[in-house]
């Protein structure tokens, strides 16, 4: 990763979404010494099948599991921004917060999730494509123009930048992470979301393989991709 690359912010939908789309790579920007940290939108209160378990319980849970998977890869902070799971929108008050999330943490390069509706339904959550589509708008214009959100300025925050943007991307990608010294950590962080894990060797299975594919093309044993924006040079 260039060196005009040193604070990166990962905003997504959900506890697990980081790790899931981007944890390899997040491991791996760590160890190169860049700064990660993340955001995310909802507070994950709808991901249980367990009829004994409560939204307020599952949030706690939620919390705990991606703090312990962050401090696995290296993460500096984690941002819980609390709306719904399953309900986010795209609205004034999602878009201040994510504005204020990237002036606070002032990234260089944000890694999102996919913004369109794909063939994969996993991936193309509805949370995961209204996150992505917040967070492009939140790139360009609202963190830059000082003039989005007054009450953000009033608060000392002001505006920034994004270099650049990595959007988990699987078909016809243009950037192929070698993850293949990362994808144990990946394991590892994914692992901390016992919550939403059944059968973590049929999980790891089809990470492995998943990845296995990505980096087929470049000769990666195992890889993440990314579409890539470039904003400013
Ligand atoms: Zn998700």
């Amino acid at each position: 990763m260039a060196e005009r690359i040193q604070r990166v912010l990962v905003v997504t939908a959900h506890p697990d979404d980081s790790e899931f789309g981007a944890g390899g790579t997040v491991a791996k920007l760590v160890k190169e010494g860049k700064h990660v940290s993340y955001c995310i939108l909802t507070n994950g209160n709808k991901g249980s099948s367990d009829r004994t378990m409560t939204p307020e319980q599952l949030v706690t849970i939620r919390e705990e599991e991606q703090r312990n998977a962050a401090r696995v890869l290296g993460v500096e902070a984690v941002d819980f921004l609390g709306f719904p799971d399953c309900e986010l929108e795209d609205t004034r008050e999602s878009r201040m917060a994510v504005t204020a999330a990237i002036r606070r943490h002032r990234p260089d390069l944000l890694i999102i999730q996919n913004p369109n509706r794909s063939k994969l339904l996993g991936a193309s959550h509805r949370d995961h494509r209204v996150a992505a589509g917040i967070a492009l708008d939140c790139v360009y214009p609202l963190a830059r123009d000082h003039m989005a959100f007054p009450e953000l300025l009033a608060q000392g925050l002001e505006p920034h930048k994004v270099k650049e943007v990595y959007s988990m991307w699987w078909e016809n990608p243009d950037v192929t992470v070698d993850i293949s010294e990362t994808i144990d950590l990946k394991l590892k962080a994914l692992a901390c979301h016992v919550s939403q894990i059944k059968d973590m060797a049929g999980l790891e299975k089809r990470i492995r393989e998943r990845g296995a594919e990505l980096g087929k093309a470049n000769g990666y044993a195992y890889a993440e991709t990314f579409d890539h924006i470039v904003i400013e040079r």
